[in-house]
């Protein structure tokens, strides 16, 4: 059986990006409240740990100084004119009050799960809130103001450990990637929608590496409306050869359920069979598995998709009718089904997704395949 951990904090709740933000902290609350109601933090093999803010030294292993004091001016509501060179300001990065103590717990939440994992005190820690994979080290970007994977990835790899780091958000893991970009120590997998189309506009499969990174950089981007199984077909053939190959001694997944058919941010159509696949696969990869969240829009998609997922991380198979007491909450964000599962989705693929795929994963399998050893056909 695997141990688990459940790093959390009802503080996270209290946080609010803005009324029209759709970034909404109460989602962690949502999916506390649904994994709660189906008794899944009582398992015997689990452990729940309040999560505890990063302290600043941990936050310059990232971003700098300069940045750092920037965000604690803007949390205390302080005027300077150079908000924005720093990504801050109206928009995707809000200037709100708490936002640096809400970014100090969701990168210390990351750490706790990194550090849980690599002490070897659970096999499987997963924090909700983490997941931020935009930030850039002297300046947010998309919803993101500090960059926990990176932060916790970093002193995974300075404990000395080999990581491979797999990005299903809708979005393209840049933050991350930029972060291990010439280094072999940290194997950056991304699947997101192909930037063409989608923030932040980059991720393409070119980008594979530089210097001694070359080949453990890799992207694989996805058309827009793609399904379940495209979105399979591409994952099974890039992750699971990639990650054997790698052999790392952790895995590090951010779980982003924003490619889900209903998010209002983005345009995938995957549901929670496929979710539920990815994950299984992901398990079945990740005999140490640090898990974080990521994006989603759909607050009650969030809820349930990652209710699954820490279902798959603790070998349950979550009931499917959804407890009484949570179906007002998840009808009040549009939900009105009963069940935690999504119904089957009939939204065919066309001929021209599929070759759209099938070229990117051949470009994977050509150039980044035999810098691992592997076959490139
Ligand atoms: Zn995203």
């Amino acid at each position: 059986m695997r141990r688990t951990a459940y790093i959390y904090t009802d503080e996270y709740a209290r946080f609010e990006y803005g009324e029209t933000h759709p970034l909404k902290p109460y989602r962690l609350k949502l999916t506390h409240a649904l994994i709660e109601s189906y008794g899944l933090l009582a398992l015997p093999a689990c452990r729940v740990v309040e999560t505890v803010p990063a302290t600043r030294a941990e936050l310059e292993t990232f971003h700098t100084p300069e940045y750092l004091d920037v965000l604690e001016a803007a949390d205390l509501g302080l005027y300077r004119p150079d908000y924005a060179a720093y990504g801050l300001g109206p928009g995707d990065n809000p200037i709100f009050p708490g936002m640096y103590r809400w970014s100090q717990l969701c990168a210390g939440g990351t750490l706790q799960a990194a550090r849980l994992v690599a002490s070897g005190e659970v096999d499987v820690a997963f924090h909700s809130a983490g997941g931020l994979h935009h930030g850039m080290p002297d300046r947010a970007s998309g919803f993101c103001y500090i960059n926990d994977p990176v932060l916790a990835i970093g002193e995974l790899v300075r404990q000395g450990y080999r990581v491979a780091y797999i990005d299903i958000d809708v979005h393209h893991g840049d933050g991350v990637q930029a972060a291990f970009y010439d280094t072999d120590r940290v194997l950056t997998i991304s699947l997101h929608e192909s930037g063409r189309y989608l923030f932040p506009g980059t991720g393409f499969p070119q980008e594979i590496g530089e210097g001694k990174g070359r080949g453990y950089a890799v992207n694989l981007p996805f058309p827009p409306g793609m399904d379940d199984a495209l979105y399979l077909e591409g994952f099974l053939a890039i992750v699971p050869p990639l990650v054997a190959a790698y052999q790392p001694d952790i895995v590090f997944t951010q779980l982003g359920v924003d490619a889900f058919h209903d998010d209002p941010l983005a345009h995938g159509n995957l549901t929670t069979a496929g979710f539920l696949r990815v994950l299984e696969v992901l398990k079945a990869l990740a005999r140490r598995w640090v898990a974080t969240g990521g994006g989603g829009y759909n607050l009650a998609n969030v809820a349930r998709a990652w209710t699954l997922a820490w279902g798959v991380m603790n070998d349950v198979e979550v009931p499917d009718p959804l407890p009484e007491a949570v179906r007002p909450l998840l009808a009040r964000q549009g939900y009105h089904g009963q069940t935690l599962r999504d119904r089957p989705l009939e939204q065919p693929v066309s001929p021209r997704q599929r070759q759209e795929v099938a070229e990117a994963i051949a470009y994977l399998k050509r150039h980044v395949f035999p810098l691992h050893g592997l076959p490139s056909t």
